[in-house]
């Protein structure tokens, strides 16, 4: 089932997008949980980590160069970033389209919540 991110894929709703290709969006969490908050989703409908398949596997490595330059780009590499994906409803997914949270800017606590 499609998501609130397949209609941000579609532009049928807003995202402040920092980098779009043929394969993915990276946009702007509406909620910032650190200075850089981006959310980088494959636009194939994947619904979390537990369902990417092997047919999957150039595209998630094409998303974690991706996730790589936009670090650079947006000025965190140097200093240091997480990226996150949850998984599931004890995982902390509220959103059913696989994602990564690239989080930077700030000193960011282990273990998370
Ligand atoms: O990992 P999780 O599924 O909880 O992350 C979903 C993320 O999507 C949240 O950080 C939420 O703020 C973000 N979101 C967004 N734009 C929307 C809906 C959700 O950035 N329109």
């Amino acid at each position: 089932m499609s998501t609130i991110f397949k209609r941000i894929i579609d532009r049928e709703i807003p995202a402040d997008v920092v980098y779009e290709d043929d394969q993915c969006l990276a946009f702007r969490d509406v909620s910032p949980q650190a200075p850089v908050h981006v959310l980088v989703i494959p636009k194939k409908e994947i619904a979390s980590v537990d369902a990417i398949g092997d047919e999957d596997a150039a595209l998630l490595g094409h998303i974690w160069l991706v996730i790589g330059k936009l670090a650079r780009e947006l000025g965190v590499a140097d200093g240091g970033y997480r990226v996150v994906t949850n998984c599931g409803k004890l995982g902390g997914q509220s959103v059913d389209h696989l994602h990564f949270h690239l989080l930077g800017g700030r000193q960011l606590d282990w273990p998370p919540g």
